[in-house]
């Protein structure tokens, strides 16, 4: 029995899967005590967009240690956080013609979603929310009343109210468009459903099971929300920061939320941020209204402006998009050389093959860690395997963690094979 076997809580989990001790990483590749080195297609869920301990954000970071920069301010202002603002003003939000205030609320992505719902509650004098099907926003009791998954969900142990579940586009098969049915209970006072405060939305569900929801549902859903003038929320926590090619992972469908959640790959370097943009004229916080300790950490600001650096040109964009096309182009003839019947879903670098047979995943991803792959699963029976490298790794690199899928399947194959006999 190890240390962490011995001391730490039954909670734990990403340790049961991937079990060695990880010691140093860099760039796409994570090395554990024992020097043995494992390809990142996990990137910490999404927190690790530009890889490992990217070399502009650790200098800037080293920088601002040595000269001892403020580590910690609670919300009083700062230079790091004016630097930060500057930047993401000038780097994200003027070229896209986005007018949004900043909020920092408490480091991780579930701070970031209670506050949004809190305020879409306040703004409008409602209380449901609507999420859909599958939606994952975060483990404190807000976010889980939010989310879908029936186990996490008892995990609450009270009622988690107040909010309404719709089905997500898809759900229901490819030819339905789910949003006949969230229009329509919007405009039936016999639905049952009250008139939401908000909606919140994933573009793509990625621990819900890489779930893509098309261009045209995203904007019909900003229009229908317009209308009834209910608060869109996009949780961009896990898909946002350059995910899906664009820094916003909306931008491609063209529509503009009310507000969006970012946090995972915010700072770019692991430390935690979370921040809350939100429309100027819903911006109706009282001074303190919502607050906590650790709004905005400083040496986290450092690396979040470092990080901007990837955004003043469309290089990083347009390598997603390359990179994208390879992966999508592999694992769709991998399904088909081994005859395994299965679909590929994704944008940007963010792919998910979910196969007909659901233990399936979870034994690839197995495999994989045995071959020096970190690669994770999602959906509610594992049955999806999820692909997230990192933005920046190398097409040589990608391509050698693709071939591990590769030799990964046919290992769970074969081993599914053997316990048939
Ligand atoms: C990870 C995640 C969250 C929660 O973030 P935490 O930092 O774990 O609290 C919320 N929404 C989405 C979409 C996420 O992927």
């Amino acid at each position: 029995m190890n240390i962490f076997e011995q001391h730490e809580s039954e909670v734990r989990g990403y340790c049961r899967s991937f079990p060695t001790v990880f010691a140093s990483a860099k760039g796409a590749w994570m090395t554990d005590t024992n020097g043995r080195r494992y390809l990142d297609f996990f990137s910490g869920a999404g927190v690790l967009n530009y890889g490992h301990n990217p070399d502009r954000l650790k200098q800037a970071l080293l920088a601002y240690l040595m000269r001892d920069g403020i580590t910690h301010t609670l919300d009083m202002y700062s230079e790091a956080k004016a630097a930060f603002i500057e930047g993401f003003q000038q780097t994200i939000l003027a070229p896209r013609q986005l007018t949004y205030k900043l909020q920092f609320p408490g480091p991780t992505g579930t701070n970031a979603v209670e506050a949004a719902l809190k305020l879409a509650r306040k703004v409008t004098g409602r209380e449901t929310v609507v999420s859909f099907t599958n939606a994952f926003h975060g483990m404190s009791l807000g976010s889980l009343s939010v989310t879908g998954n029936g186990f996490k969900r008892a995990g609450a142990g009270i009622p988690l109210t107040h909010a309404a579940f719709m089905p997500f586009d898809g759900y229901m098969g490819e030819n339905t468009d789910t949003l006949d049915y969230l229009e329509s209970v919007l405009l039936d006072n016999g639905s049952g459903t009250e008139l939401p405060a908000a909606v919140i939305v994933e573009t793509v569900q990625a621990e819900g099971g890489v779930n893509v929801a098309s261009a045209d549902w995203l904007r019909r859903l900003r229009e229908v929300t317009q209308r009834h003038g209910i608060v869109l929320i996009v949780d961009d926590i896990q898909v946002g920061c350059g995910r899906t090619g664009h820094f916003f992972s909306f931008e491609e469908a063209g529509i503009v939320p009310d507000i969006v959640t970012l946090s995972k790959s915010l700072s770019g370097y692991g430390l935690p941020l979370a921040l809350v943009l939100i429309r100027p004229d819903l911006d109706q916080w009282a001074p303190g209204e919502h607050n906590g300790t650790f709004r905005g950490n400083c040496p986290a600001f450092v690396t979040a402006t470092a990080a901007l650096g990837y955004w003043r040109d469309t290089g990083l964009q347009e390598a997603v998009d390359r990179k994208c096309a390879l992966v999508q182009t592999h694992l769709e003839r991998m399904l088909h050389q081994h005859g395994v019947e299965g679909s590929v879903r994704g944008r940007g670098l963010i792919h998910g093959v979910e196969f007909a047979d659901t233990s399936l995943a979870s034994r690839i991803s197995q495999a994989c860690f045995e071959r020096g792959l970190v690669i994770e699963t999602a959906g509610i029976e594992d049955q999806v395997l999820k692909l997230l490298p990192s933005l920046t790794i190398r097409e040589d690199e990608l391509a050698h963690g693709l071939d591990i899928i590769d030799q990964g399947l046919r290992a769970a194959l074969s081993q599914g094979l053997r316990q048939a006999a």
